[in-house]
């Protein structure tokens, strides 16, 4: 359950940011997960919900942006967003291991008062 342990520390460092800021209560924590992640965004908002309660983060809206895989091709020099895993691009069919985006797991932004 790698998504609990995800939660903890994010429920920590929001916790922390409040403390820091003397908010009192976390509103609003915002997550971005990569489909490259191994992050299950189902899994991890029920993990943030059923951990929440007792931190500065109870009732606090949790949103989950996923980011989805975007990989870049050399030969046509532009990003695509491979349709399976097989990262082949979409205008000239060269496979492409030049993965920019989707492993991304980050904070993005937290709301206190
Ligand atoms: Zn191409």
């Amino acid at each position: 359950m790698h998504e609990a342990g995800l939660a903890t520390t994010a429920l920590e460092i929001a916790a922390d940011h409040a403390r820091r800021r003397g908010a009192a209560r976390v509103h609003r924590l915002t997550l971005r997960v990569g489909d490259l992640s191994g992050v299950a965004p189902e899994a991890l908002r029920f993990a943030l919900d059923a951990l929440s309660p007792g931190t500065p983060a109870a009732g606090a809206a949790f949103d989950i942006e996923v980011v989805s895989v975007e990989c870049h091709c050399p030969a046509c020099d532009r990003p695509f967003r491979p349709a399976d895993v097989i990262y082949a691009c979409p205008a000239c069919g060269r496979i492409s291991s030049d993965v920019r985006q989707g492993h991304e797991l980050e904070l993005v932004s937290l709301e206190v008062s």
